[in-house]
């Protein structure tokens, strides 16, 4: 009698035991789906995430009014591109191309006017400086700056070109500009060697290039080289 009813409690533990089993594995099951379904979640909602960031970086270094590059980015592409430089020894050019009596083109056509021959010089600017190791940028106002990496003075020369006689070509009317027509001026600085000591420098030259360039006529090239710059202004 004993036996039987040490058997009928045993089996009653085991029954309650597996029950329990059951219970628990069922919701260890389920935790772990939870947490399988959560851990997808966070995955996709990081990978948003990342295309967001990656975004909103674009956006940061982006003029909004041309789409071209602002001067963000080409304070972090020439910095790289001075560093490489030095490194390979391979030349670095840097263009500043400026719209020529752009102050008067504004006060004669207005500003929505001035805002899109900007935008129609920045898709010269754009088909001019196509490599990947270039990079074109709105410098501020009407003005741009061009890095041509792995480029020497002649292969800046002939870009700069493209570009004054594109614009010229383009034949958008400025009465008030002694050639009736918008033209650009452009300095050229190129680091060929170790003339320009710090990026300071290469910027500075650009700089004084163009304000030759603007000097000595506008809708010219002019660039730092030693005999170029009192050469013909124009190539044709
Ligand atoms: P220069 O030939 O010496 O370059 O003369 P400039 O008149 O082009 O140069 P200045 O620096 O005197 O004037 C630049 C003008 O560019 C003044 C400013 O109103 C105009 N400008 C700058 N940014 C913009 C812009 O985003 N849109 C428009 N429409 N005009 C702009
Ligand atoms: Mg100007
Ligand atoms: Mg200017």
């Amino acid at each position: 009698m004993v036996l039987f009813w040490t058997f009928i409690a045993c089996s009653i533990v085991a029954i309650i035991y597996s029950l329990r089993l059951h219970q628990v594995t069922g919701r260890q099951r389920e935790l772990a789906r939870l947490v399988e379904e959560r851990t997808a979640e966070l995955l996709e909602r990081s990978a948003q995430l990342e295309v967001a960031n990656a975004t909103l970086e674009e956006l940061a270094a982006v003029d909004p009014m041309t789409g071209l590059f602002n001067r963000r980015r080409f304070d972090v592409f020439l910095q790289q591109e001075w560093q490489r430089s030095n490194r390979s020894r391979l030349p670095l050019s840097l263009l500043l191309v400026d719209i020529d009596h752009f102050k008067q083109f504004n006060d004669l056509y207005g500003h929505p006017a001035g805002d899109d021959c900007i935008r129609k010089v920045v898709e010269v600017i754009r088909e001019a400086a196509n490599r990947v190791t270039d990079l074109g940028c709105r410098y501020g106002g009407e003005e741009f700056a061009i890095i041509l990496a792995e480029t020497p003075a002649t292969g800046a020369l002939a870009v700069a070109e493209f570009i004054r006689k594109e614009v010229e070509l383009l034949a958008i009317p400025h009465d008030l500009h002694p050639e009736r027509v918008v033209t650009v001026s452009t300095g050229i600085a190129t680091k060929d060697g170790d003339q320009y000591p710090r990026m300071h420098d290469l910027i500075g030259a650009c700089d004084k290039a163009l304000y030759r360039a603007k000097n000595e006529g506008r809708n010219r090239t002019s660039t730092d080289v030693a005999g170029v710059e009192t050469a013909p202004a124009r190539v044709i």
